[in-house]
């Protein structure tokens, strides 16, 4: 008889899940998690030794040495949010990168780009935010203006995960500022060593966000070769929303990793804590939690692999991958505040990832867009399919 995975995974998926997992503790991911949760230093190296043991870069094409296909890219999102939050956070926007080079770019761009991002030498951003131009991504203002063979990049983008760190980014901006923005941006592959390139500085989020950087950063006149534009000229509305597809689902899986060692502690703890001389676990008002916990959070990663799914398939998943985000980012939000709860006043101390974990939490509702416009796409999806019926 089968067991409960390989309903859901293949052969091949759970034996990369096994591996990695084994790989991540023979490194011992967690200790360097907790280094760096005292120390706060960005895991580089550790992503390097990813990159050598063949790990990264699984959504790549089978002749650029990958296994073709998403999930196994969730689930490396998975297993490193649950072994180490500061490395899958490096990954996260590395990935969102490589996977959409990996989708739109021509052989050219995929041979200078994918090799030095899957050996985890390169490390990618996507730069889309702006400080005008948050939930309204149409509203950028960055500019690309043709000159020659080459594109002058001018303008500001704002909290980018990886930012000051990346080698390449993906730069979104306005290549045709007289039409509806949506026919009018382009994205760029940018090198960090571009000149005219700034980190205007990097910023510690909720108290601290150890071991990552979100970074504010300015384009001066940066000179990009024409060949660097990826997905054709004025096609950067489609390749973005196609991006936030694919960077949001990850980004789900990710959470969905996060939670558990968090939910795993909470159980632990329960059973272990005694007071009026029995376990708290056996007090309704703390199983009924963890209950609650559980539930949620295998519904966020069922949602999260049906995702991937339908992406490997073909089809567009722009609703389950808000779905997915929405109900991963809350999942986490309760397991962690559970946990602070059943935990009592240990759950507040640094003693515990609890606490760390509950910040993480909070953060987790505002990038890959907020879980208001989550629940804005859900929406619009949803009467889509009713149009015409109803006076829609
Ligand atoms: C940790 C972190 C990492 C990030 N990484 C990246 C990155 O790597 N690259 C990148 O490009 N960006 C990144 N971002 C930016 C992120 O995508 C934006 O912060 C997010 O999209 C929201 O934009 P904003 O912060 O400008 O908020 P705003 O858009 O100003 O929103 C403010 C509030 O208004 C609400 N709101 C806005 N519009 C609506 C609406 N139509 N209906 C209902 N409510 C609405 C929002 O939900 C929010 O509550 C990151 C952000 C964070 C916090």
């Amino acid at each position: 008889m089968q067991n409960k995975e390989e309903i859901l995974f293949s052969a091949a998926e759970s034996e990369f899940r096994e591996s990695l997992r084994a790989f991540l503790e023979g490194v011992d991911a967690k200790k360097i998690e907790r280094e760096i949760y005292e120390r706060d230093f960005y895991p580089r190296a550790l992503y390097a030794k990813l990159g050598d043991a063949c790990f990264l870069a699984p959504v790549l094409p089978e002749e650029y040495g990958g296994r073709g296909k998403l999930v196994y890219e969730a689930i490396l999102a998975e297993e490193l949010g649950a072994a180490c939050v500061p490395l899958a956070w490096i990954h996260s926007t590395s990935s969102y990168a490589y996977a959409t080079i990996a989708r739109y770019g021509n052989e050219e761009q995929k041979s200078i780009y994918l090799p030095a991002m899957k050996s985890g030498a390169k490390i990618g951003a996507i730069a889309i935010t702006e400080p005008e131009a948050g939930s309204d991504v149409m509203r950028i203002k960055t500019s690309a203006e043709r000159k020659g063979d080459e594109y002058l990049i001018c303008g500001e983008k704002r909290n980018i995960t990886n930012g000051s760190k990346a080698d390449v980014l993906l730069v979104w901006a306005i290549t045709n500022p007289v039409v509806d923005p949506a026919k009018g941006i382009s994205v760029f592959i940018v090198e960090s060593d571009t000149k005219g390139f700034e980190v205007k500085r990097d910023y510690k989020l909720l108290g601290g966000f150890p071991g990552t950087v979100n970074s504010y950063l300015r384009f001066d006149d940066v000179r990009v070769p024409g060949k660097n534009m990826l997905g054709g000229e004025n096609e950067g509305a489609r390749v973005m929303f196609d991006e936030l597809s694919i960077e949001r689902v990850l980004y789900a899986a990710m959470l969905v990793g996060e939670a558990r060692p968090i939910l795993e502690l909470a159980v632990e703890y329960s059973m272990d804590r005694e007071q009026f001389g029995t376990a708290i676990s056996r007090f309704e008002a703390i199983s009924f939690k963890i209950a609650d916990m559980v539930t949620k959070l295998e519904a966020a990663k069922l949602m999260v692999y049906h995702t991937v799914r339908l992406i490997d398939g073909g089809f567009e998943a722009e609703q389950e991958s808000a779905m997915a985000k929405l109900l991963a980012s809350e999942a986490f939000y309760e397991v962690a505040h559970n946990t602070v709860q059943i935990l009592g006043g240990r759950g507040l101390a640094d003693e515990y990832p609890a606490e760390w974990a509950f910040r993480m939490a909070r953060l987790s509702m505002i990038p890959a867009g907020t879980n208001e416009i989550m629940r804005f796409i859900i929406q619009r999806e949803v009467y889509k399919g009713y149009k015409g019926k109803k006076g829609g």
